[in-house]
């Protein structure tokens, strides 16, 4: 059973420099975006703003020198996030690479794997994109079904991948199969590295509800990779896998994903707002800082070395919660069907993430998986 504990943190003593330092970088190259755009930017795909970054020292910022990194502290990492986030920057195209896949090559990766892959994604030039969610294995992660079979020299896969966010525009998938035939549940699954443009591989679009491709589905029709395609251990693709997961839970997109939305309408209140307006604005302020506080101790607890899976669940669920309200409770205050149709930036962000956010609650585990993890966690069940 882990303990849950969120404790204080030490932000990086020139915190305030390198914010001043990425504001000047997003006031020369921030696109001048749709509003809609901007609101749940961290899904948002633009390769060249992604390179402008890597270019700035602002991807790859904790790994070392000679992948093409750049050392710093997993704060100042932090500190830039969220400037990027608050921003409404299209981060989407680099995101997983840095946040999750490079960090996973860094642990378990080969020598070879990480000269191959890191230095092209901190420069922001290579993306990547995770297969884990199959047709018949979402929350239920262990019952996956796509296959990697040993041949001469490396591993023919056969299978389907399903939401694969951003699969279009990566160039590389993380991805976990069952590489031991006849095995069942946690067992006998590996991870590999599959490059994306291999004969075998097809890459199909889901184009969901409000009308926007982000995710995919990933055929693996007797794709050949090498045997260097296998990364970490053949066997413990498991622990491997959920390694990655309180890295993707914890961090400042959990609940800065639509942040502009909240800015904007601060912007747009009037010196004196009325009482309904600032208790509103109040609410959610007070909320922004408690998520921000819990996921930047998280943030710290992940770079001493430690596994903070509950608290991870924990920032996920809470941030999830506050991301869903935002949108309700501004249209509320507002008074709103007729904001809805009025034209204004406020009033098309608003739109946009009254239809986009009912998924967050879902990419990343469903809020139903993070509660059992808490309560597990926890000794509650
Ligand atoms: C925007 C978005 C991006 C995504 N990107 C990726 C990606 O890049 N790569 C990837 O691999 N996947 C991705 N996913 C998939 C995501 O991880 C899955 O949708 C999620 O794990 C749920 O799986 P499912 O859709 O199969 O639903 P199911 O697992 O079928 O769940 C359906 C419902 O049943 C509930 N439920 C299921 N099991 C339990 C249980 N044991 N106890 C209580 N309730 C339960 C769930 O909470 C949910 O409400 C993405 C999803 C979204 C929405």
């Amino acid at each position: 059973m882990s303990v849950f504990a969120i404790h204080p943190f030490a932000t990086p003593s020139d915190a305030q420099a390198l914010r001043g330092e990425v504001r000047a970088f997003l006031a020369e190259h921030l696109p001048d975006s749709a509003p809609a755009r901007r609101t749940n930017c961290w899904a948002v795909l633009d390769p060249d703003f992604s390179r402008k970054l890597g270019e700035a020292g602002f991807i790859g910022m904790l790994w070392p020198r000679r992948y093409g990194g750049h050392e710093r502290d997993p704060l100042e990492r932090y500190i830039v996030l969220e400037e990027l986030l608050a921003a409404g920057a299209p981060v989407g195209s680099h995101w997983i690479a840095d946040r999750q896949t490079g960090p996973l090559l860094l642990r378990y990766g080969t020598e070879a794997q990480r000269r191959k892959y890191l230095p092209g994604m901190a420069r922001g030039e290579l993306f990547a994109c995770i297969g884990l969610s199959e047709p018949g294995a979402g929350s239920d992660l262990a019952n996956i079904r796509t296959s990697a079979m040993r041949v001469d020299g490396g591993w023919r896969l056969n299978g389907q991948k399903v939401w694969t966010t951003n699969a279009h525009d990566a160039a590389v998938m993380l991805t976990l199969v069952r590489t031991e035939a006849g095995s069942e549940r946690r067992e006998g699954l590996s991870q590999f590295l599959v490059d994306l443009d291999l004969p075998g591989v097809e890459v199909r679009p889901i184009i969901d509800l409000a009308g926007h491709h982000e995710f995919n589905e990933v055929f693996f029709d007797d794709a050949e990779v090498p045997d260097g395609a296998l990364v970490g251990v053949e066997g413990e693709g498991w622990t491997q896998a959920t390694a990655e997961l309180a890295l993707e839970r914890s961090g400042p997109e959990r609940y800065l994903s639509s942040h502009v939305l909240l800015a904007s309408l601060i912007d747009a209140a009037q010196p004196e707002p009325d009482a309904v307006l600032a208790g509103v604005i109040g609410r959610l302020t007070a909320e922004l800082w408690t998520l921000r506080q819990m996921s930047m101790s998280v943030a710290a607890k992940l770079a001493s070395g430690q596994d903070p899976m509950v608290e991870a669940a924990v920032v996920k669920d809470l941030g999830n919660n506050y991301e869903q309200a935002l949108p309700i409770a501004i249209q509320a205050a507002l008074g709103c069907e007729a904001q809805l149709a009025d034209g204004s930036a406020l009033a098309d962000m608003l739109a946009m993430l009254l239809q986009s956010s009912p998924s967050f609650s879902l990419r990343g585990g469903t809020r139903e998986i993070m509660r059992g993890i808490i309560a597990r966690g926890l000794g509650l069940r």
